[in-house]
C-alpha cells in the first residue's frame, strides 16, 4: 500500500474565481514520482493537527520535471474543498500516491490533441508544460471549453506557450457567454465541426480528454464518429 506522506502547502495562487493552484513539497524531500496526467489523494489533517483525516482525488498540474513540488489546481464545491480553502501557506497536508492510468507517455505520441473542459484542464497543464520542459517533437492542439471567459483558468500562460512554440495551438470555446464579459471567441461547446476544423485528420493523433462526465462522453462519440483509433484515446472524468 502506498503511505501517506507529509507535505507542506508552500505557495496558494489564485487562478479565477473559486480556483486555486496549491502548490505543496514534501518534507522530507521524498519526491513523488509520478507520469503526465496521474493524480494524488490529498488529506486534510483531522483536528489534533496531527493525523490525516479526509482525503479527496486531485490531477497534478505541474510537470515531473521540476523539483520535488507539485501542483494541484482545485475547484471550490463542498465540504472538503471549503476547509481546504481555510487552510494557510505553510500548513502541513498529505499526500498519498501516484494514482491513475490517464498519462501521457512520450514513447506512444506523435501528435497530441487535448480535450478540457473547466478545471478539467489540470492534468492537461501538466501533459503540456512537460512537453514543453522536455522539448519534445509533438505536435500539440488544446481545445478548451469553459462555460464564461473569466472562468478560463491558465489562459495567459497558454497564450504565451502558444506564442512561444507554433508546435502548439490553442483554441477556446465559451458556452454560456455573458454579455459583460469581452469575447471575441468561439461559443458554443466543441460539437463535430469545431472538432474537424481544429484538429482536422484524426487518425493518427492520441487523445486526452478530462471534463465532467457528459463532456468527456460527448467528446469520444464525437471523436469515434470522426475515425479516431479508440487505442488513442484516454481521458478522466469527475
Ligand atoms: C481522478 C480524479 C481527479 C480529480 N482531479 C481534480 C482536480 O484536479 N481538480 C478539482 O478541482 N477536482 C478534482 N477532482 C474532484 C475532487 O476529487 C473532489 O470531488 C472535488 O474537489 C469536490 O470535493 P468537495 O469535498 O468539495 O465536495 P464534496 O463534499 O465531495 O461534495 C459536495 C457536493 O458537491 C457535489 N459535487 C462535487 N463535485 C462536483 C462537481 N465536479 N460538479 C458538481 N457538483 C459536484 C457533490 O455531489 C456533493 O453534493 C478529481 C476527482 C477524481 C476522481
Amino acid at each position: 500500500m502506498i503511505a501517506t506522506e507529509e507535505y507542506r502547502i508552500v505557495d496558494i495562487v489564485e487562478e479565477v474565481k473559486n480556483v486555486r493552484t496549491y502548490r505543496v513539497a514534501p518534507i522530507l524531500e521524498k519526491p513523488v514520482k509520478f507520469i503526465p496526467g496521474q493524480f494524488v489523494m490529498l488529506h486534510l489533517l483531522k483536528e489534533d493537527g496531527k493525523t490525516f483525516g479526509d482525503a479527496r482525488a486531485y490531477s497534478i498540474s505541474s510537470s515531473p520535471i521540476r523539483d520535488s513540488s507539485i501542483d494541484l489546481t482545485i475547484k471550490v464545491y463542498g465540504n472538503f474543498t471549503q476547509k481546504l480553502w481555510k487552510v494557510g501557506r505553510e500548513s502541513p497536508v498529505g499526500v498519498r500516491g501516484p494514482y491513475g492510468k490517464f498519462c501521457f507517455i512520450d514513447s506512444e505520441v506523435k501528435e497530441a490533441v487535448f480535450i478540457a473542459g473547466g478545471v478539467g484542464i489540470a492534468p492537461i497543464m501538466g501533459m503540456i508544460q512537460y512537453c514543453f520542459d522536455k522539448k519534445l517533437d509533438v505536435n500539440m492542439i488544446l481545445l478548451y471549453s469553459n462555460k464564461k471567459a473569466d472562468e478560463i483558468i491558465f489562459y495567459d500562460r497558454l497564450n504565451k506557450l502558444a506564442e512561444q512554440n507554433g508546435k502548439f495551438k490553442v483554441h477556446y470555446t465559451v458556452t454560456q457567454p455573458d454579455e459583460n464579459i469581452r469575447w471575441d471567441g468561439d461559443s458554443g461547446r466543441f460539437d463535430e465541426q469545431k472538432i474537424s476544423r481544429y484538429v482536422g485528420d484524426v487518425k493518427e493523433k492520441s487523445f486526452f480528454i478530462c471534463g465532467s462526465p457528459e463532456m468527456t462522453q460527448d467528446i469520444v462519440s464525437i471523436l469515434q464518429k470522426l475515425g479516431a483509433d479508440p487505442g488513442k484515446i484516454k481521458r478522466e472524468q469527475w
